[in-house]
């Protein structure tokens, strides 16, 4: 796939110095936002070390980036880039504390990997809609996520100053923990790294359409944007695109497609946010079975919640009498509560075609999205309620 981007980052209107760095390195496949702090100019020297080191560490280990190995290269190219600045902090006492956050995007192969650490953000446009794909690392968020702060009083504006504490930052200590991800892009797709500077004066419907054009033309726009709302603070944007595709792509495509109308449709999944539900449905699968195959065991745990998408499975629990069920049909739901849930025996009647979401791929999200397991018993529960509902009152 062709790759197109465009980077831009603007001192905005009211700060002195730019503190953020952005970096495009399209031969690496390297792009990154960071967005530095400290005082007396010391974040500018953040965030420069920051996205140096990063790229520095991805080109030592060219060698190890076709393979699966690219996103642990490049979550060791953020602690290298920690140690850089805790390193460089210690030679000068005016920039101890320093640190940055970051936004990382490394391309290889059919894969985009992201390793993402503080407030600047990723937002992914496809299908004409912009979704964030990181979560704030903020000490804002920590609290709403703790439930001492309520999600309406936590948008209210006496919030502000807590919203700018980072809870996790890159260089201020020689551990940190980092969010990382990958995910198949698509034809079309376009992704933007952007700092706070820039997402606090956007929302995601403006960026769908602003970062779904040209990449030039955007990112010039975005910070223009920024600037005349206010520019409080320095903003930043790289905005990457995904062009013309070979049939495999688009193949993904439609296969992608097709998983978001399924998986999104089920009772599990439906009410969950845009945020959460792209990043489920991000990490799942299609898989094809032969006529014959027993996709789930009976009375077994359940590896992977499937929805059907083509073809005619038979379903048989405990003595009950055997049924066929088409598109549209799920199991091995109970994978989403992580709980022994007394699953039926279900078995290809046809060649088949499922959307799976698998254990696994639950517990990689909920690893970087706290909420997502309670929201995921909520869910299942009331789909649940709603079911023995139905039953009762039929
Ligand atoms: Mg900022």
């Amino acid at each position: 796939m062709r790759r197109l981007h465009a980077a831009a980052t603007d001192v905005g209107r009211v700060r002195e110095h730019n503190e953020d760095n952005v970096l495009a390195d399209p031969e690496l496949g390297f792009y990154a936002v960071a967005d530095g702090m400290g005082g007396r100019a010391a974040g500018e020297v953040a965030s420069k070390l920051a996205v140096e080191t990063m790229a520095e560490t991805l080109r030592a280990h060219r060698g190890d980036l076709g393979g699966r190995d690219a996103g642990s290269v490049l979550t060791a190219a953020v602690h290298a880039a920690s140690r850089a600045i805790l390193c460089e902090a210690r030679k000068d006492s005016e920039r101890q504390g320093m640190g940055t956050t970051v936004t990382a995007v490394l391309t290889q192969g059919e894969r985009v990997h992201v390793a993402h650490v503080g407030d600047s953000r990723l937002y992914l446009v496809r299908g004409g809609e912009a979704v964030r794909l990181t979560r704030d690392h903020t000490l804002l968020e920590e609290l709403v996520l703790a439930g001492h702060v309520s999600r309406a009083d936590a948008d209210g504006a006496e919030m502000g100053r807590l919203r700018n504490v980072l809870a996790r930052a890159v260089g201020v200590a020689a551990d940190i923990v980092v969010d990382t991800f990958e995910f198949r892009p698509l034809p079309g797709d376009r992704l933007l790294l952007c700092s706070d500077g820039l997402s606090h004066y956007v929302d995601e419907p403006e960026i769908a359409e602003v970062a779904g054009g040209d990449p030039e033309v955007a990112v010039v726009r975005l910070v223009q944007v920024a600037n005349e709302r206010g520019g409080h603070d320095n903003s930043s944007a790289v905005v990457l695109g995904f062009e013309d595709g070979d049939d495999a792509d688009l193949t993904a495509a439609e296969r992608y497609g097709e998983r978001f109308a399924a998986l999104s449709a089920i009772p599990a999944l439906r009410d969950l946010e845009p945020r959460l539900a792209t990043q489920v449905i991000l990490a799942s699968e299609t898989s094809e079975y032969p006529a014959g195959t027993e996709i789930a065991r009976a009375d077994t745990p359940a590896d992977a919640l499937c929805v059907l998408l083509q073809g005619t499975v038979r379903f048989r629990h405990g003595a009950e009498a055997e049924r066929a069920a088409g598109p549209g049909c799920w199991f091995g739901e109970a994978v989403l509560v992580d709980r022994w849930v007394r699953t039926p025996r279900v078995v290809a009647a046809s060649r088949v075609r499922v959307a799976r979401l698998s254990r696994d791929a639950v517990d990689r999200v909920s690893a970087r999205e706290p909420e997502l397991p309670g929201r995921l018993v909520q869910a299942f529960a009331k789909g649940l309620a709603e079911r023995t509902g139905a039953a009762r009152s039929s």
